[in-house]
């Protein structure tokens, strides 16, 4: 009897979240091409590598007059797959961009150039050490949707201009701007092999994670983290993993209300909430609470929620149903527990079936999940404190250690609250901005993930440090080597005491005993 193998193909399809217009589908691209795709990247790394890293950052500098050219085309494309207003894709997108690849072009050099390491010992004294900084090889990228440009573009520019050749799987809800991502690239010359995005889903990335790759840089949530880690813990390949967050926001007894209410609301509404810095837990001393709330409420009425291609559009809608559900759960488990709702609190279906109204929340608990769960949307939970150590306490009960700010128009009081706070980023009077620092690091701590992106350290997870030694004396046995003796032993512990004997005369006493070592016979 025949038997018909039908073999299905899953699809992704790219939708714009505030109309629902199906942009485009696509096929997710099959292990075996997932595969293939890391194999002719392995094939053609070394070429890459051996390019060097003027040309590489020639190659960095066309891809970013090709971006500053095609910005609004960009902003636009990213606006319609991830639906925030278009300035905000200029911002947050297309000028980290920008600037990340300046970072990349005016600091790979002088970063990947080989750095002496002069020795302290008296017994290495003949030998001539340097760091030398390698491309891992292939980098594997999982983005996800939320900063479908800056996010991938940032982690796949430091790996490329290191020499890597990088494979990269965009989210499957933002897969149209990991494709112009790849054009512009293979535009400005990086060869097509040296970098690939291979679109599809979570299945899609679980394959990039099984081939043959020599370290995988992950932007997501937590529970996909945690499953990548233990995958990648059975091969010990290296992750970088940047997760979740549940930023605190600090407002101390003597900040400016106007400001740091400003703050908080755009902090928690950019990206309609779905930002991993965004502010998701507001704590606000006793004193300024009430003016604190009643700011943030008139401020947020304010806001215009719709089409983020709409240049009066502030708030735009949320990227899936799925991500609404789980805002719209917190904010009634939240009101069913006391939390008060000053503005917003509801779905906005008058405008489609993804928006969700801005909302400020008072008197929230810390044990309600609005408060330690991440929302991911566009809520502002405020709660009072009545000292400095309750606040950083509150800060620091989390699972989450992303960033946190501290608002007060004391800086140094700031800067020595923030020193308490335990996260990757302390930002004191802003927030968010630290990730379009391009020097500054970005990552977390606890279930925030490890590693980090941007900036030095960012290209320090994409090279492998290579210690490289050479002996000024080759013609030299060295003196430790075999030849051992009753004598030796007692030239090694005067050759101890002329480097840490306390007293000079000891010193001196120990080098006189220790000069034998240099002429005893060695093996
Ligand atoms: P997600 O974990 O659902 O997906 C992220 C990516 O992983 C997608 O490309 C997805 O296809 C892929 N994926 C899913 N399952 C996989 C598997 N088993 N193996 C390999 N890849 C797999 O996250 P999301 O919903 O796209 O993004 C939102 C989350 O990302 C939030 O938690 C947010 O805080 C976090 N985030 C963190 C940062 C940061 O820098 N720390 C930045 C942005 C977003």
């Amino acid at each position: 009897m025949a038997t018909n193998f039908e073999v299905t193909t899953r699809r992704v399809v790219s939708t714009n979240p505030a109309t629902g217009e199906v942009l485009r589908e696509l096929e997710c691209v099959a292990d075996v091409e997932v595969h293939s795709a890391v194999a002719r990247a392995r094939a053609a790394q070394p070429s890459w590598a051996a390019l060097g890293v003027e040309r590489r950052v020639a190659i960095l500098g066309k891809f970013q007059r090709l971006l500053h050219q095609q910005k609004g085309e960009v902003a636009t494309l990213i606006t319609r797959e991830a639906g925030k207003p278009y300035v905000e894709a200029l911002l947050t997108e297309v000028l980290v961009v920008l600037d990340a690849t300046r970072f990349l072009v005016d600091n790979a050099f002088g970063f990947l150039r080989e750095q002496p390491v002069p020795h302290g010992s008296m017994a290495m004294k003949t030998k001539t050490g340097r760091i030398l900084r390698e491309p891992h090889g292939v980098i594997a990228i999982v983005s996800p949707w939320n900063y479908p440009l800056s996010i991938p573009a940032v982690d796949t520019l430091a790996a490329l201009v290191t020499g890597n050749a990088v494979v990269l799987k965009p989210s499957e809800f933002t897969s149209l701007v990991g494709l112009k991502l790849e054009s512009m690239l293979h535009e400005a010359e990086v060869p097509k092999d040296v970098f690939r995005v291979v679109v599809g889903d979570g299945a899609t990335g679980a394959a990039l994670l099984a081939s043959d790759i020599d370290k995988l840089v992950f932007t997501g949530s937590v529970t996909t983290g945690k499953r990548i880690a233990q995958t990648a813990a059975a091969r010990l390949l290296p992750v970088v993993l940047e997760l979740g967050g549940k930023d605190p926001m600090l407002v101390l007894d003597d900040a400016d209300i106007d400001v740091a209410s400003s703050a908080a609301v755009w902090g928690a509404f950019v990206n309609a909430g779905q930002a991993c810095l965004s502010v998701e837990r507001c704590y606000v001393h006793q004193s300024l609470y009430t003016r604190f709330l009643e700011a943030c409420a008139a401020k947020t009425r304010q806001l215009r929620v719709g089409n983020g291609m709409d240049p009066q559009t502030d708030v735009g809608p949320m990227i899936h149903e799925r991500q609404l559900r789980i805002v719209e759960e917190q904010v009634e488990e939240a009101k069913a527990r006391g939390a008060r709702v000053l503005a917003g609190g509801s779905r906005l279906p008058e405008l489609g079936p993804q928006f969700y109204a801005p909302t400020v929340l008072a008197d929230v608990t810390h044990g309600m999940s609005i408060m330690q769960v991440e929302t991911f949307g566009p809520v502002l939970s405020v709660a009072p404190f009545t000292s400095d150590e309750e606040a950083i306490r509150l800060a620091n009960d989390s699972d989450f250690g992303l960033a946190a700010s501290v608002w007060t128009r004391d800086r140094k009081r700031g800067e020595g609250l923030a020193r308490h706070i335990a996260a990757g980023t302390v930002m004191v009077n802003d927030t968010i901005s630290c990730f379009g620092i391009s020097e500054a690091p970005h990552g977390g701590l606890k279930a925030s993930g490890m590693g980090r992106s941007h900036g030095r350290f960012g290209m320090e997870e994409m090279v492998r440090v290579k210690y490289l030694d050479s002996d000024r004396l080759p013609r030299m046995k060295k003196l430790w080597w075999y030849g051992y003796s009753e004598a030796l032993t007692r030239e090694m512990e005067a050759f101890v005491d002329l480097q840490f004997a306390q007293r000079a005369s000891e010193r001196l006493r120990a080098a006189l005993k220790s000069v034998g070592m240099l002429k005893r016979p060695r093996l």
